[in-house]
């Protein structure tokens, strides 16, 4: 961990072709660990390109503020020019972002073969985009100079040196992107270093080694970097594609060569497999090579800005992701749980704590008294033994009928806080109605059922305080005409029911036996955009067992909000 352990220290490396043949061996010495690396986060850019994943010019500004309230070094914003968005992205951060830690970055590409700088619009744009910093991409991959440029390998390095020096004449600071570096060095290394050379001779800050197809094993990535070191003494990067599940691992290895930036993705977006998941690789370089990355007083944001983000972008976070998952602290079984209590390293390879993310105990009917203890006890409620009985028994006839609590977190919590004596007296509810209207339209004879007129409307009555509100909303299915009656009715007395909103409704069918009269199990996720919460419902009648867990959402969303 310490640098002088790996300081000046041999490394055989064997370095072998993508077609699996070993070619020579490969000694490096690996320098002084970085007391600090850069970070650089390309959500805005590389991140987008992930398969499902838009961002409106508004979520964007909003990422970008996540980012830099987690203290990132470099935010890429953007390719100023390629698409409307991206323009109105840079003109707006200019106005609006008020960036504290970060600095904004737009990508581009070298000028194009036989232009010249001045006349090449993408140098423009960049020059145009009003941020301090240029990352240019630039082949270093021969053929792709010859098969996607059609230029010559002399022109190929013209265009990144003369566009650098370009850029920098226009007052930007300039990193280059050495796209496909890794392919492009195994396989003409001449080449791949001669670009490097021109782009650190021009004047470019940091030469970012790129491992494009993401096909890279953390030997091959250390080899070369090491290789790359020796003949340079511009700063250097890493940014990786995850396409053999590697990329954390080979932007470790890099930095350990002497890398000092590290490009990816906060959650690891990114197209195909993704690029580099920053929230593993900083508490990776932080915690375990005692790197400086962020500052270190807000490395306790990485569970909740890594969850914002998801939510900003509009994927559900994945549970079991390294460091920030909702699964990666928590403990199920008896025996386990209750000596996670007592000594929890035994457990857990750090504290969740530093990274913002906590221990959780799961509960089932598995579970005995001491974990369920635990449980209250991590919701700060003081359950004496008897009630404490009680509630196991009464989860385990509940777990009988068909719920599940150990993915209903959020109805655990109500559970055991109604046992403390709690009653939720936020809104009670008189009735709830669902009407469901199909009608075939006489002037459509070949209409399908989908093409059938169908409108869901729902009517809820509560009472809040003395005041009764009746709300009625429509919506495309039962469930959703409920959620909006509900909200139509009580939202205008607890506004923060604004910023919370469902995620996920889940249906499973229990007792199949029993065709359409099964019992349905509903979950349903729930966000403030922090934190999420599963509530759970069950009954024979689907929309009884949604309203269940439409209700409990709604509960713990007004309780952690109070
Ligand atoms: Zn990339």
């Amino acid at each position: 961990m310490s640098s002088e352990v790996t300081a000046h220290e041999h490394r055989g490396v064997r370095h072998t072709h993508a077609n699996g043949q070993l070619h020579h061996a490969h000694d490096y010495e690996l320098p002084d660990l970085p007391t600090s690396v850069d970070i650089f986060d390309t959500i805005l850019r590389d991140g987008s390109q992930q398969e499902g994943l838009s961002l409106s010019v508004d979520d964007k500004l909003r990422v970008a503020e996540q980012l830099d309230h987690l203290g990132v070094t470099f935010i890429e914003g953007g390719w100023p020019g390629a698409n409307p968005k991206d323009v109105e992205f840079f003109a707006r951060a200019q106005k609006e972002l008020k960036l504290t830690t970060a600095t904004l970055v737009a990508f581009g590409s070298t000028r194009r073969a036989g232009v010249a700088p001045h006349d090449d619009a993408v140098l423009a744009n960049l020059i145009g985009a009003g941020a301090p910093v240029a990352c240019i991409v630039a082949k270093t991959w021969d053929r792709h100079v010859a098969e996607a440029l059609r230029t010559s390998l002399d022109e190929g390095v013209a265009m990144v040196r003369d566009s650098i020096e370009y850029l920098i004449k226009h007052d930007l600071r300039v990193f280059l992107d050495a796209e496909h570096f890794f392919d492009g060095y195994r396989r003409n290394r001449d080449f791949a270093l001669r670009v490097l050379g021109a782009a650190e001779e021009a004047g470019a800050e940091a030469l970012v080694l790129c491992d494009t197809n993401g096909g890279s094993l953390p030997d091959d990535i250390g080899a070369a970097v090491a290789d790359v070191r020796e003949h340079s003494s511009a700063q250097l990067g890493i940014h990786c594609h995850n396409d053999t599940g590697c990329a954390v691992a080979n932007s470790l290895v890099a930095v350990q060569a002497g890398v000092t930036q590290v490009q990816g993705c906060i959650n690891g977006y990114g197209e195909r497999a993704g690029n580099t998941d920053l929230s593993a690789a900083i508490p990776n370089l932080s915690l375990k090579l005692n790197i400086r990355t962020i500052p270190s007083d807000r490395l306790e944001l990485l569970t909740p800005v890594a969850h914002h983000i998801a939510e900003l972008v509009n994927i559900s976070p994945n549970p079991q992701q390294p460091y920030v998952g909702n699964s990666v602290f928590a403990h199920k079984g008896g025996l386990h749980a209750s000596a996670v209590a007592r000594s929890a390293d035994l457990y857990e390879h750090i504290e969740p704590d530093l990274v913002g993310n906590g221990t959780r105990v799961v509960v089932s009917e598995m579970a005995g008294r001491s974990t369920l203890a635990m449980k209250a006890a991590e919701l700060g409620l003081e359950i004496d033994g008897d009630l404490l009985g009680g509630v196991l028994e009464e989860l385990k006839h509940l777990e009988h009928e068909g719920y599940h609590f150990e993915v209903a977190d959020g109805s655990l919590e109500l559970l055991l806080r109604r046992a403390s004596g709690w009653k939720p007296d936020y809104f009670s509810v008189e009735s709830f109605r669902v009407i469901t209207d199909h009608s075939d339209p006489a002037d459509s004879p070949t209409s399908t059922a989908s093409a059938l007129g169908v409108t869901t409307e729902a009517t809820v009555k509560v009472h809040v305080g003395d005041e009764r509100i009746v709300a009625t909303a429509e919506g495309n299915g039962p469930v959703n005409a409920l959620d909006a009656a509900l909200r139509a009715a009580i939202e205008p007395k607890f506004p923060v029911l604004g910023s919370i909103h469902l995620t996920d409704y889940r249906v499973r069918v229990l007792s199949t036996g029993q065709g359409t009269g099964a019992v349905t199990r509903v979950l349903v996720d729930t966000t403030d955009g922090l934190v999420t919460w599963t509530t759970i419902g069950v009954s024979e009648n689907i929309i009884e067992a949604s309203w269940q867990a439409l209700y409990d959402s709604v509960i713990i969303g007004l309780l952690h909000a109070s």
